[in-house]
Formats: structure tokens, sequence, C-alpha cells
């Protein structure tokens, strides 16, 4: 399913971040096809109080993990999603210009699903493959105070450990994550 919310990259940019999020829509409610319709611009507003504040909102990720794992691609990662707004990470701005965002189907402080694990394990092991990935990050990293997605319940030493070597979760998030669960 193609997104029209993308851009060129900037002329010789290397993708060097993934960040994750999570969203679902309604918040909370999952198995729906509102996030496919609103990375599309096909979300009705009238359809839910809460989408009556996303009208006109246009954004997109790379990528939408449903709750059993499923993967679907709404950009291509050699062009720009619009997922990060404004951002900032290792001190550069415009995370959107560098990275490629994977959307997680679920809501701040809940949990998230071994399948969904399992497949961003997957996601970024192969993007790593073809592009220079250095760092694994939350939205919530590069907008601090702005976002606070993916969330408390999204575990970054499980998904540290899968990945093994490469690409990593970044530092900085292992260690507030692991002080948060002390
Ligand atoms: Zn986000």
């Amino acid at each position: 399913m193609q997104s029209p919310n993308f851009g060129a990259r900037p002329s010789g940019e290397r993708i060097t971040l993934a960040v994750l999020h999570s969203i679902s829509l309604p918040p909370g409610h999952y198995g729906g096809d509102a996030v496919e319709r609103l990375f599309t611009n096909r979300l009705d507003a009238t359809e839910h109080p809460y989408y009556e504040g996303l009208r006109g909102l246009q954004v997109s990720a790379h990528f939408f993990v449903r709750r059993d794992g499923h993967v679907l691609q709404f950009v291509s990662c050699d062009d720009r999603a619009w997922h990060a707004g404004v951002s900032q990470w290792g001190g550069r701005e415009q995370c959107n210009d560098y990275s490629i965002g994977i959307e997680l189907e679920g809501i701040e402080g809940e949990g998230f699903e071994g399948a969904q694990y399992a497949a961003v394990t997957h996601l970024l092991r192969a993007l790593a493959r073809r592009y220079p990935i250095a760092a694994v990050v939350g939205h919530e990293h590069i907008a601090p105070g702005r976002t606070g997605d993916p969330g408390p319940g999204f575990d970054w030493a499980a998904i540290d450990r899968k990945l093994g070597s490469r690409p990593r979760v970044a530092t900085q998030v292992l260690d507030g994550h692991r002080e948060r669960s002390a």
C-alpha cells in the first residue's frame, strides 16, 4: 500500500537511524484498517471523535507492524517518510531525513506481542544489510517531551538481545530503559 505522504531524502543522505513508534486507531483498538487509512489520507474524521484531531494530518511511516506480526509497507526506504516530526538525534535535527520509521500497532503504556518483536527484529536485520543503520531508537527518544511512543511497555532490552550485533539499540535508550525498570 503506497502512502502519498513522502518526499525525496536530501541528496547523498545515508540512512543511519531506525525509529520505532506505536500507533493504534482509535487509540487502544487493534485490528481495524484506520492506521492504513490515516497513512493514505483516507481516514474519515467524522467516524470517531478522536479522528477529528487528525483531520488534514499528512503522516506516514515506512512500515506498520500489526499485532500478529504482519508487516505493511507504505513508503520506499529510499524515500523520506513523515513519521518523526520535529526531532533530533546525536545533535542532528530532522530525523526523517536519515531514518526509517517503523510503527508498531499498540499504545503507550501497554505491552507488545511476541510476533511483533520477531517481525521487527527480522525487519531491522534486513534493513541493516541494505543501509548503514547505526542505531535503533524510539520516537520518544528523538522528540522527548513531545511524543512518548512506543512507551514504557516496549522491551528495549529484549529486542537488543534478539538483534545481537547489528543494528544495535542505542546505548542511551538501553540505559534509560534499565533505569525505568529498576
Ligand atoms: Zn511516533
